[in-house]
């Protein structure tokens, strides 16, 4: 029959010899594999000790971000949730009172932002829609939990440590990846 590749291996019928019939020659070879390996370089990674690097590319959990005095740069336009495939974000806008200038950067904020990370792909088109900086998906990625209510994460859980109080939460939050604002 016309094989469809050149890689069909015929099957070797013969009768074992005695020396094959004691197995010591095939137990040889493949202890002789298994020791070539001890001496190869070790592919696996003893996690959590050691951690892989991420990919430049890699998207991992939001961060909503805050400008350089700490206040919050998001303005619940909502275009990232009109943005999302996955519908995953809701929020609710309130405006600016005065004397909270130091909190938010703009006349209208977020009071409510939560995003469904059971829904979330990743995608980061909330990231590219966003016309504020204020939201980034960084280089960390959402812990397991056993409830589903513990993947719908608020305003809270999202936003970035101020600044200005906690510089250096601040900067891990941040990352490599995240934009400076
Ligand atoms: S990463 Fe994609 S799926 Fe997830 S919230 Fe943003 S737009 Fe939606
Ligand atoms: S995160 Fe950006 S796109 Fe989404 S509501 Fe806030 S300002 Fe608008």
């Amino acid at each position: 029959m016309q094989t469809l590749t050149n890689r069909a291996k015929p099957v070797d019928r013969r009768p074992m010899t005695v020396l094959e019939k004691l197995y010591l020659p095939a137990i040889a070879k493949g202890m002789g594999i298994t020791l070539k390996h001890f001496f190869k370089k070790k592919v696996t990674i003893q996690y959590p000790e050691e951690k892989r690097p991420f990919s430049p590319v890699f998207r991992g959990l939001h961060i909503l971000n805050r400008d350089e005095e700490g206040r919050e740069r998001c303005t619940a336009c909502g275009l990232c949730a009109v943005a999302c495939p996955a519908e995953a974000i809701t929020m609710e806008a309130a405006e600016r009172m005065e004397g909270e200038e130091n909190l938010y950067r703009e006349e209208k904020y977020a009071a409510k932002y939560e995003i469904n990370m059971l829904r979330c792909i990743f995608c980061g088109l909330c990231e590219e829609a966003c016309p504020k900086d204020a939201i980034y998906l960084s280089e960390t990625f959402a812990p397991a939990n056993f409830k589903r209510e513990g993947f719908i994460y608020g305003k809270n859980d999202l936003l970035i440590p101020d600044p200005k109080k906690e510089p250096e939460q601040y900067q891990k939050a941040l990352g490599s990846r995240v934009k400076k604002s």
